[in-house]
């Protein structure tokens, strides 16, 4: 609760704004590439004024960051932090995915998200049980916002790489247990 209203209160003063202004002369900054923005309409759904948002920062003080953290990937606000080599690097499509999951997280409740990310990934972490349990969660009245904030970033990139890599038919099992909460995903429900 205290973490809430702190967040809050740095959304206020504008904190994301100002923090991603230095960051980005600290590191070095593109915007979305074109099969990033594809893979990301096909998981999150299309919102060019998003996309059009959202930079891609690598290198320079990232590297000291990247050697600290063993090269994971993390998104802050708008920017997705990405290291220059490993599976988390550009290129990882799924892996982008997933960073863009939590900006729209970020868009939806603020920069608290980064708090609740934190906290999932000291307790339950990023595994959500697999496609069965997906199935079985939405018979049970399950939403995508039933999720932590890093499951939701994992289902977003296992449906990417288990369902759009190999081209699922509409009627495959798999797919049908991830569309309810890849719907809730584009239509906001996080
Ligand atoms: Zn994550």
């Amino acid at each position: 609760m205290a973490a809430t209203l702190l967040f809050k209160a740095l959304d206020i003063l504008q904190a994301p704004r100002i923090f991603e202004f230095v960051w980005h002369l600290l590191t070095s900054v593109s915007r979305l590439a074109d099969d990033e923005i594809n893979a990301a309409n096909q998981v999150l759904g299309p919102n060019p004024e998003r996309y059009a948002k959202v930079r891609v920062a690598e290198g320079r003080v990232l590297g000291l960051v990247f050697k600290i953290n063993g090269s994971r990937a993390f998104t802050l606000f708008h920017t997705i932090n990405l290291p220059g080599s490993g599976h988390h690097s550009r290129g990882n499509l799924d892996l982008l995915v997933h960073e863009m999951v939590h900006v729209s997280q970020f868009e939806k409740v603020g920069s608290v998200y980064i708090w609740q990310a934190l906290r999932a990934q000291k307790a339950e972490g990023y595994s959500f049980g697999g496609w069965e349990q997906l199935s079985e969660d939405r018979r049970n009245g399950r939403r995508l916002s039933g999720y932590n904030r890093e499951q939701q970033g994992q289902i977003a990139q296992d449906y990417y790489n288990q369902v759009l890599v190999p081209g699922l038919p509409a009627d495959s099992p798999i797919r049908l247990a991830f569309q309810p909460f890849i719907d809730d995903l584009s239509t906001g429900g996080l």
